[in-house]
């Protein structure tokens, strides 16, 4: 089916930084936006459904360029609450990811991606790093599953370890990393779901958990070799916190961002993770090699790593993109809550007059979409219909002056009465299209039960 959306108040576009846009109408046409303007006619021979936008603003959908969906199962654990990275990485997904079984995995992917979309997200990519040497294929399979049936535009950045004997989390529960021969064989299997045309709804992604601690540098060179010989981009984790650097001090005798460069992991294909802790040299370097950011703002705040230097970075050059991180560190799961505090943030930072807050839609939006090479983040000719319709007439934003930002000023909670991607609406009406919320909680909480009683 195709669409016209008929009468927004207002319409975020790209190319409108600091104005705003006379037109009110869109047109979609097989998952891309066709038209542009005000007053357009309905196409009856299209077989054209009419869409009512009055007193809602229309986004392109957010991109979440990095996350965690097997973290929604362990929000808020007791024993990572009040501890750094470090301590919660033992305490919380080093204790549970091991034991995750594919239903619940399912189940949590779907959990999160519920919550990308109710707050203005349409394409994922996430790092799955549920991998060692006797892992299930059937765990990386449901979130596939997952993401074909809640229709988001989805990419799987392949995590996992290769490093034997120096992973914490195994070892402690006495297993084995993948070898890097069978972290290949795997990949080259993943492979039939990776999708490279720019309108892909499913893409996949090299990513080693961490650059610094999950794979030596022998591994590093040979899984770029991979991704670049497939056409597949590179991420992972870098500078978090400060222990990358001093652990590529010692054991590389080079800084963090040098050892990346040295392992060809620098690049238009890479984004990381965080780089909280990125000082000028790694900043240079970054911009240099048009390396990407994502800027995952909750998780540092929860895990008391620090501000990212965000705004620095785009000032050098660097594409910021936003990503909500796991939620076993940020758990809200929200695009909308982490553009809002990105922004809030950075301008704590960086002073009144800098990061306009039209620049940090762009970091969740189009920039998120360069980094993963999707055709999507803005309302253009052309582009992905992945566009989300808020609703501003709400009680608590109705009062807004500038009715173009209302949805980032205010942050969540937010009405999306439209969500659309690649042009098929998963939320209509306010109401999820693709599943039932009650339904999947309430399986949820059965499976977590029976999941709880398998830990120690
Ligand atoms: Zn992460």
């Amino acid at each position: 089916m195709n669409y016209l959306i008929k009468n927004a108040q207002t319409i975020f576009q790209d190319s409108k930084l600091n104005s705003s846009t006379n037109a009110n109408d869109i047109r979609i046409s097989q998952g891309v936006i066709t038209e542009i303007g005000t007053q357009l006619l309905p196409n009856t021979s299209q077989n054209e459904r009419l869409i009512n936008a009055k007193g809602c603003v229309v986004y392109p959908g957010f991109v979440n360029t990095h996350h965690h969906l097997a973290q929604s199962v362990l929000k808020g654990v007791p024993e990572g609450l009040n501890q750094d990275l470090g301590q919660w990485l033992a305490a919380v997904p080093y204790r549970f990811w091991p034991k995750i079984p594919p239903r619940l995995m399912y189940l949590s992917a779907k959990l999160g991606i519920y919550e990308l979309i109710r707050s203005g997200a349409t394409s994922c990519a996430d790092h799955h790093y549920l991998y060692h040497a006797n892992s299930s294929a059937e765990v990386e399979a449901a979130l596939w599953q997952a993401a074909s049936d809640m229709g988001i535009r989805f990419t799987l950045c392949r995590g996992g370890a290769t490093q034997v004997g120096k992973h914490k989390g195994m070892s402690r529960l006495n297993l084995q990393p993948e070898s890097i021969e069978q972290c290949l064989e795997r990949m080259q299997d993943s492979l039939k779901h990776h999708d490279p045309s720019p309108l892909s709804m499913s893409r996949l992604c090299v990513a080693p958990t961490s650059l610094i601690h999950s794979a030596s540098k022998h591994d590093l060179i040979t899984l770029a070799q991979f991704a670049r010989s497939n056409g597949l981009k590179l991420h992972s984790h870098l500078l978090e916190v400060e222990f990358d650097q001093q652990q590529a001090l010692k054991n590389h005798q080079m800084s963090a961002i040098d050892y990346a460069h040295s392992c060809d992991w620098l690049g238009a294909d890479v984004w990381f993770a965080h780089l909280v802790k990125a000082d000028r040299q790694a900043i240079e370097l970054l911009a240099q090699t048009n390396t990407g950011m994502s800027h995952c703002p909750t998780s540092n705040c929860r895990l008391g790593s620090g501000i990212a230097p965000a705004y620095a970075m785009d000032k050098a050059g660097i594409n910021v993109s936003i990503g909500v991180d796991g939620s076993a560190s940020s758990e809200s799961g929200s695009m909308l809550q982490e553009l809002n505090l990105a922004w809030l943030l950075q301008r704590a930072q960086h002073g009144a007059a800098n990061v306009p807050l039209e620049q940090v839609v762009h970091w969740g939006t189009r920039n998120g979409a360069h980094s993963l090479g999707l055709k999507t983040g803005r309302l253009e000719l052309g582009y992905a219909a992945d566009l989300v319709i808020y609703d501003i007439e709400e009680l608590r934003i109705a009062s807004v002056h500038d009715q173009r930002l209302a949805p980032i000023l205010c942050g969540e909670p937010t009405q999306v009465k439209y969500s659309f991607i690649n042009g098929v609406p998963v939320i209509d009406k306010g109401l999820f299209t693709r599943f039932d919320p009650q339904e999947l909680a309430a399986e949820l909480k059965q499976e977590m039960r029976t999941f709880l009683a398998t830990i120690e």
